[in-house]
């Protein structure tokens, strides 16, 4: 084989994923991941279309179904509480979205890393400082580990990935930033509605409660914004902006943000996308978030992740670790079905952060008419994207 050892940056979904799927092919893998551990957190995500497809090729339909949340569907509620419009999940039956597999993101990443950690070296608490190619490989430097020289990188560090900060440039060229941002952190209310519970306050500004699998209210905070002097670092001075944005938001904000401080789990971030016009330099490449972050408001990040990454590691397998023919090949086949799963859903942004009271009011109505039986079919084409056109290779595995 050309090239055989790997180095992925980031233990989130795609990262392991190809972990999974390159010590599948013989090569040798080694994961760094910045936070000393997995990091838990995120709320419920997708796993739609093709992408149900490789966790069933990856052995993992059975493991993940068993930690999945049951989520009756989605309801709109105002300052008291009162549901002003829902799109039950049974309502779609038969338009198939049910068979969609819904599990907390932190649960996700668990189940994947546990699935590779026997196979696959994982540092934690280290991040990779430089990169330089050399004919033969890539010398890489780290925050704390000894420096060593590896045959191929790939950047599965997120949408602010330090890898392609490196090797491609600044983050401003590829991060696109929607105008909006959002939180999400664990609370140690119970929930007991099993209602994704969404409620809108004029100036663009959404509260919302998803049910967990562990019987806990999981808390979703977004805003409209432009770009925001805010240190990504921070989580302090977050809160503290959270804190001041909703404080005059009724229903249940007051008790969700009181439990704030105490979550393990917040996650701050703008909603942006990424658009990069190619995934791979030389011996580096990019994957999932760091590539193509299609943000959550589209449900597709993970599904676009671990389809990309069973492609990219089946296309380096399939030309015998050759970067140079198989980097262009996981772009070829995966370039289109990426920009399908970059579409906003329905009414994109302003459908989910309406800016005053009319446009809340006119949003609920809109939606009950689009759970009515006449439109349903429509309302399921522009809500639930598939982006599953994708015919998955088929790549001989080694092991
Ligand atoms: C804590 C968290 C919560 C999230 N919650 C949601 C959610 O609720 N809904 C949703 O749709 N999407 C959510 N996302 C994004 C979602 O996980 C991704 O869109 C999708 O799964 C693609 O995964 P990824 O592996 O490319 O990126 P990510 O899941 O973002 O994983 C990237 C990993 O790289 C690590 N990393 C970052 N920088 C470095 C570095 N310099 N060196 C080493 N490692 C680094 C990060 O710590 C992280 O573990 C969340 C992401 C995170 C990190």
């Amino acid at each position: 084989m050309t090239n055989r050892t790997v180095l992925i940056s980031g233990a989130g979904i795609a990262g392991p994923a190809l972990a999974f799927w390159l010590h599948r092919h013989g090569f040798a893998v080694t994961v760094v991941e910045r936070a000393p551990a997995v990091r838990p957190g995120g709320q419920a995500v997708d796993i739609r279309g093709t992408a149900r497809e490789v966790v069933g090729r990856m052995g993992l339909t059975a493991r993940i179904r068993a930690e999945c949340v049951a989520e009756h569907g989605l309801a709109y509620v105002d300052d008291d509480g009162r549901v002003r419009a829902r799109m039950p999940v049974h309502a779609f039956a038969g338009e198939g979205i049910v068979a969609d597999i819904e599990i907390e993101r932190g649960d996700l990443a668990r189940l994947l890393y546990e699935a590779t950690r026997d196979d696959v070296a994982y540092v934690f608490d280290d991040s990779i400082e430089t990169l330089t190619e050399t004919p033969g490989g890539v010398r890489v430097t780290f925050a704390r580990s000894a420096p060593r020289t590896v045959d191929l990188v790939v950047g599965a560090d997120g949408v602010h990935s330090r890898t392609r900060a490196l090797a491609f440039g600044p983050e401003s060229a590829y991060v696109r930033p929607l105008g909006a941002y959002v939180a999400y952190f664990s609370t140690p209310y119970p929930d007991d509605e099993g209602w994704f519970l969404l409620h809108n306050a004029p100036g663009g500004r959404v509260v919302g409660t998803r049910p967990t699998r562990h019987g806990r209210t999981s808390a979703l905070f977004s805003f409209l914004s432009p770009p925001l002097d805010v240190d990504r670092r921070d989580v302090a001075a977050q809160q503290r902006l959270l804190a001041a944005r909703f404080a005059d938001v009724g229903w249940r904000t007051r008790e969700l943000l009181a439990a704030m401080p105490d979550a393990a789990d917040f996650y701050f971030d703008l909603y942006g996308q990424v658009r990069t016009d190619r995934w791979s330099r030389g011996r580096v490449a990019l994957l999932g978030d760091a590539a193509w972050c299609p943000s959550p408001l589209t449900g597709q990040g993970t599904s676009l992740s671990l389809v990309g990454a069973y492609v990219l590691a089946g296309e380096l397998a399939a030309a015998d670790g050759d970067h140079a023919r198989a980097f262009p090949r996981y772009e070829a086949a995966l370039r289109a079905h990426v920009q399908k799963g970059q579409e906003l859903p329905g009414g994109g942004l302003s459908g989910f952060l309406p800016a005053s009271r009319a446009a809340i009011r006119l949003r609920d109505a809109s939606m009950r008419a689009m759970t009515s039986r006449p439109l349903r079919r429509l309302t399921t084409r522009l809500f639930f994207s598939q982006a599953d056109g994708l015919a998955l290779p088929e790549y001989a595995a080694t092991r």
